[in-house]
């Protein structure tokens, strides 16, 4: 217990030994924070999938029985808890959540979190949700984090790096980091009882890198007493680079003349889009991305917020005219913000391009699918044998992944494409961590977002560092 008595709890429900579904609870006397919300996706999996999902009336019952989300009450939504009342409270029992970034890992969850909970994220990532959330096929209760629509009471604060957020006895500096999704935070905690620091998820090898090294000197300056620091790559120590990626596409590219190229990019990862962007100029394609990405594109311009993303006008994008419905283009085969979305493209004369367009003279583009579903893309396209199918996401790694990758290939060797793999991962290495650990210089690290928090402590001793390792367990509350 400290000297004022207030005394400074951290209790991670979620992300302890696991990569991703981030609930980490922060309390300072009578201040309760939750940073980050995220889906715990291996819990899930072990009792639910695409078949078996849970009931609307007992999805936060059955999800707090099974693991998937803590027993806490006075958290989540009154509205979903006619069956487990014992979660039930008049009040919130949480003064904030606050959002790292717009990955389902780290605020999917935030969808059971009740209404008059403020939630605190940056203005990229709010943008970023929101669209996501507008551009799906079908929504749910999970899937509509935020809420925002006319009826809603949510309330939704927006930060950017340089603002101060006082949450009673916690003073939050949230600083921007490099991710693989723009709008990545990490987070300063001042209390009176000492300094706590959450890294969120972070890479030094991406395009804005520098925005880590701000995090970083930002916590070094501050003297951090504690760390949250992610470690999903802590046992790699492969150093990614953006610029490699790059290379890799436009080798890829420059030398399928006559064939086409398909890549499969991550929905949110725009660095990927820009770097990928970039081979097709040096090779004279031109990119054709999906009507979902384009619409991302569209929102997070209009929201004037200074992410660098690739422009909807550029002379070597466009958008692919998918079909829908009856597949016959027809008005009625788009709904809801697509038809809205299409509309407007066609009035600013924006180039759409169809698949038989493709068909016709692969060598002239590069299709960029945005989600596995989108494979079936390729018995509209028809590439001619010895094209090329470039994965440009991370490589699957767990069991329901490696089945839709199976799907993929398939579908892949029967068009006799050829299958390449060309990423750079959103996450630090493991010599990277540590030298953010020893450039920070903690007295204690807490280790999230990993399988191996136990090798934090083994990498720490080889660099000669003596800072305290304390593995949280799940639930486990950790005085500091
Ligand atoms: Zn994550």
């Amino acid at each position: 217990m400290s000297k004022l008595g207030l005394g400074l709890g951290l209790t991670v429900y979620g992300g302890a030994g696991e990569i991703g579904g981030n609930k980490i609870l922060l309390t300072c006397g009578e201040t309760r924070l939750f940073l980050d919300f995220g889906v715990s996706f291996s819990a899930k999996r072990r009792f639910f999938g695409t078949f078996l999902q849970p009931h609307r009336y007992s999805l936060v019952r059955d999800y707090v029985l099974t693991g998937v989300l803590p027993a806490i009450r006075g958290i989540y939504r009154r509205d979903l808890l006619q069956h487990a009342a014992e979660l039930d409270d008049r009040e919130p029992s949480v003064d904030a959540v606050v959002v790292s970034h717009a990955h389902l890992d780290h605020c999917g969850h935030v969808s059971l979190i009740r209404h008059d909970i403020p939630i605190l994220l940056g203005e990229g990532a709010r943008t970023i949700i929101a669209a996501r959330e507008m551009s799906r096929n079908s929504s749910s209760i999970e899937t509509s984090i935020l809420h925002t629509g006319k009826s809603s009471t949510r309330i939704v604060k927006t930060f950017k790096t340089g603002d101060v957020i006082r949450v009673k006895e916690i003073r939050l500096e949230p600083i921007h980091v490099d991710h693989s999704v723009p709008a990545a935070y990490g987070v300063i905690a001042e209390t009176a009882e000492g300094v706590v620091a959450y890294s969120g998820d972070f890479r030094i090898h991406g395009p804005m890198r520098s925005m880590t090294r701000d995090f970083i000197e930002r916590c070094a300056e501050k003297g951090v007493d504690t760390l949250i620091i992610e470690g999903t790559r802590l046992d790699e120590y492969e150093e990614h680079s953006e610029d490699n990626v790059r290379e890799a596409l436009t080798g890829h590219i420059s030398t399928s003349s006559g064939r086409g190229v398909v890549v499969l990019v991550g929905l949110l990862d725009f660095d990927r889009l820009r770097s990928l962007l970039a081979a097709c100029e040096e090779t004279g394609r031109a990119l054709v991305i999906s009507l979902r990405h384009a619409f991302l594109l569209k929102q997070l311009a209009e929201a004037g917020l200074r992410i660098d993303v690739p422009k909807l006008e550029h002379d070597r994008l466009m958008v692919y005219h998918e079909r829908r419905g009856s597949g016959t283009f027809s008005d009625s085969d788009y709904r809801g913000w697509l038809s809205k979305f299409i509309q407007q493209l066609m009035d600013v004369g924006a180039p759409l391009v169809r698949d038989e367009e493709i068909a016709r003279s692969p060598e002239k583009y590069v299709l960029a699918l945005s989600q596995p579903e989108d494979i079936t893309e390729l018995a509209n396209i028809k590439p001619p044998a010895g094209s090329r199918f470039i994965l440009s996401t991370s490589e699957p790694h767990n069991e329901e992944q490696m089945l839709e990758m199976e799907k993929i290939r398939n579908w892949v060797d029967f068009m006799g494409m050829s299958f390449h793999h060309v990423h750079a991962s959103g996450h630090a290495s493991g010599g990277e961590i540590i030298n953010v650990i020893e450039e920070i210089n903690p007295r204690k690290i807490i280790p999230i977002h990993t399988e191996h928090p136990g090798l934090f402590a083994k990498l720490l001793r080889e660099r000669g560092l003596d800072t305290v390792v304390c593995e949280p367990r799940p639930g486990e509350t950790i005085k500091i």
